[in-house]
């Protein structure tokens, strides 16, 4: 049987940087992904910021970033805000590659092709059972998305609330403003989520639902049919759907002899269901809390928690925050965001969205009798 400090399950934004971490301490790490090639298969709007790139130690390259784009939020009404923050188009797979690639450099064996089917913890080591192999691990990182066979085999049952998500890739779409991804809110256009038109290239544009309580594809279609000005020409080159955990972190996502990461554990910033960040974060900090551990010999859960102590300022909290602002905003009318995108500055929403500076922004609403009781208070 062969044996690792750390073994990493699945190889998207949370596990690939936590293999790296873990084996640039010195770790004996093994990547291991069932898809036959590291790449983006699941359905991304593939929007982060270059600070995401920052902390991964990546260079923006020009064959990652495909443009940059400005943010612009729009109310039921037609009315918008344009945010003062730039996000970056990626080519997800490639991203995915380089970051493969920065792992391999740092000493970590990478699998593809190669499913984990379930894991049994066993005298103080746990064992991997894969299509190809059993392996011995002192720690198991599980950054196998939402369905999570880590954390179903580890009988961890806990899970973050998850929205449906559907995307339509579209080709000779006419974009009014190319280089602005529109984010629309409404109780008729998306229950409890967004809709979103990003573009990705000339002519060719992500367009895609969230909401819960309705189908999501027939939210996605009437809002195609809605921007016929801007879709009316458009064909579908794509068409996925995912669920994105918007509930925020599981409790229960560090015990003896693993740690759950990224959608596995629900490090998504919920209220804009953005994951490639946070989880990319949440895979350095592990990777590097797994290796030690393994290397000091000391796999239990009390050691291991030292990554739920180190992810929660800022990140832990910012999930908090924005859920915190999410719940406040399930509630909402139209005529109430209509009142909101009136109200607030672009640096509100940012704040919102992110979950940072909550009580600056429910102090303004403060003063507006019916958003005061409403919304404001519920965001101190
Ligand atoms: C429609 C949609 C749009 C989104 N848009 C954005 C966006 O614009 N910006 C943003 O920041 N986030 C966005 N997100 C969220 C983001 O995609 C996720 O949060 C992020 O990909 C989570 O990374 P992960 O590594 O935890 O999981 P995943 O990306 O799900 O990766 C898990 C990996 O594990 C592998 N795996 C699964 N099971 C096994 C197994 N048993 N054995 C081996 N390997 C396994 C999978 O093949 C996969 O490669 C979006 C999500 C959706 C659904």
């Amino acid at each position: 049987m062969k044996e690792y400090d750390v073994i990493v399950v699945g190889a998207g934004p949370a596990g690939i940087p936590a293999a790296r971490s873990s084996a640039e301490i010195g770790a004996k790490t093994l990547l291991i992904e069932k898809n036959q090639t590291i790449m983006a298969q699941k359905p991304c709007g593939e929007a982060t910021s270059l600070s995401t790139f920052n902390d991964m130690g990546l260079d923006p390259k020009p064959y990652i970033v495909l443009q940059k784009v400005r943010n612009r939020v729009y109310a039921p009404n037609g009315k918008y805000l344009d945010l003062g923050i730039e996000a970056l188009s990626i080519n997800k797979t490639m991203y995915l590659q380089e970051l493969a690639l920065k792992a391999a450099e740092a000493g970590a064996e990478i699998h593809v092709k190669e499913r984990v089917d379930g894991i049994v913890y066993k005298g103080g080591v746990m064992e991997v059972k894969t299509t190809n192999e059993v392996y011995r691990a002192k720690v198991v990182i599980g950054a196998d998305g939402y369905n999570s066979t880590v954390a179903r085999s580890l009988g961890i049952t806990e899970k973050s609330e998850p929205i449906p998500t559907v995307i339509y890739l579209m080709v000779n779409v006419d974009l009014e403003d190319p280089d602005v991804a529109k984010f629309f809110i409404g109780t008729t256009i998306a229950p409890k989520g967004y809709a979103w038109i990003f573009p990705k290239s000339e002519g060719v544009a992500e367009v895609g639902v969230g909401v819960r309580g309705g189908q999501a594809k027939y939210y996605l279609d009437k809002f195609v049919e809605q921007h016929r000005d801007e879709l009316g020409k458009a064909q579908i080159i794509d068409y996925r759907g995912a669920l994105v955990p918007i509930g925020g972190m599981i409790e229960n996502n560090v015990g003896d002899g693993f740690i759950l990461i990224g959608d596995a554990a629900g490090t998504v910033i919920p209220l804009t269901g953005a994951g490639i960040h946070s989880s990319g974060v949440a895979g350095l900090i592990a990777g590097e809390v797994a290796g030690r551990a393994a290397l000091e010999g000391d796999s239990s859960k009390q050691r291991l928690l030292e990554f739920r102590k180190r992810y929660e300022d800022p990140w832990g909290e910012r999930i908090k925050k924005s859920l915190k602002a999410m719940r406040a905003l399930e509630s909402l009318t139209d005529d109430e965001f209509n009142m909101l995108v009136d109200i607030l500055s672009d640096e509100d929403v940012v704040n919102l969205a992110s979950g940072i500076n909550l009580s600056a922004t429910a102090k303004k609403l403060l003063r507006h009798p019916k958003l005061a009781l409403k919304f404001a208070r519920s965001l101190l």
